[in-house]
């Protein structure tokens, strides 16, 4: 079982279409969430609505994560947004790695680089790893492990334990194929297992460490009893009723 306070993370990707819609869902989902629940809430919605949403939810009943940071805080690269800029609108986390992100091209440096700017500007990085592939050789564990590896690489114990580590196994995000409770709970004991070898235990057990890919309200109790700290949802999250549905499944009974 966790000994975490569970996160709950709304992937929002490129949806929805308009501020006005964006604003309706996070008000939505506030209304539904029962104040003093023991539970992180956190939207991650695309640039243009963050302002917005910080705006609605300034106690940071529900917070906002981006979906994305660069690595520099300033300068000629025309279209980023740097942590700086996300920290100023109230921006609490960032999702960093997305196997989305990663398929067009972001490589384990690319991803070290923004944990690094992330962590400057005091952002919780909530890094992606994962497979592509199950092919029952077990040959996941390596590539979990090498993306892991790549991320403690240049963090001290004190940041590595600032971060969230979202396993979201390729394969399930936004297929409707989920990794079993028995999947997921041997991974999560991997990575810790790994983190307690390369740094020690405290810091091994400090790290929260969620589960993403194709999380739903009729998964969700099951996927949280394989002892995981929370969830980093996508498609489910762009309802308010099945995320909320999420959200209770890791509330304490
Ligand atoms: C995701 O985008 O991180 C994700 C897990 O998506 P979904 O829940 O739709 O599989």
């Amino acid at each position: 079982m966790s000994t975490h306070k569970p996160l709950v993370i709304g992937n929002w990707k490129l949806n929805p279409g308009t501020a006005a819609e964006a604003k309706a869902l996070c008000i939505a989902i506030r209304k539904k969430l029962k104040k003093d629940a023991p539970v992180t809430v956190v939207v991650a919605p695309p640039f243009p609505y963050i302002a917005d949403l910080t705006r609605l939810s300034p106690t940071g009943r529900i917070m906002v994560a981006a979906q994305d940071v660069f690595s520099e805080d300033s300068g000629a690269f025309t279209g980023e947004v740097s942590a700086g800029m996300l920290a100023s609108l109230g921006v609490t986390q960032v999702i960093i790695g997305h196997s989305e992100r990663r398929a067009m091209g972001e490589t384990d440096a690319q991803v070290a680089a923004k944990v690094a700017a992330a962590l400057r500007r005091k952002l919780t990085p909530v890094v992606c790893v994962g497979e592509t592939v199950r092919d029952g050789s077990g040959s996941h564990f390596g590539v979990v492990e090498a993306q892991v590896r790549a991320l403690a690489a240049g963090l001290t114990a004190r940041a590595l334990a600032a971060i969230v580590i979202a396993y979201e196994p390729i394969w399930a995000i936004g297929t409707g194929k989920n990794a079993t409770p028995e999947d997921v709970e041997e991974m999560h004991l991997f990575i810790r297992t790994l983190l307690t070898k390369l740094y020690d235990r405290a810091t091994g057990k400090r790290v929260r460490i969620i589960y993403g890919g194709s999380v739903k309200p009729e998964n969700a109790a099951a996927l949280h009893g394989a002892g995981m700290d929370g969830f980093l949802v996508g498609g489910a999250s762009l309802s308010a009723e099945s995320f909320n549905k999420i959200i209770l499944a890791v509330l304490p009974a």
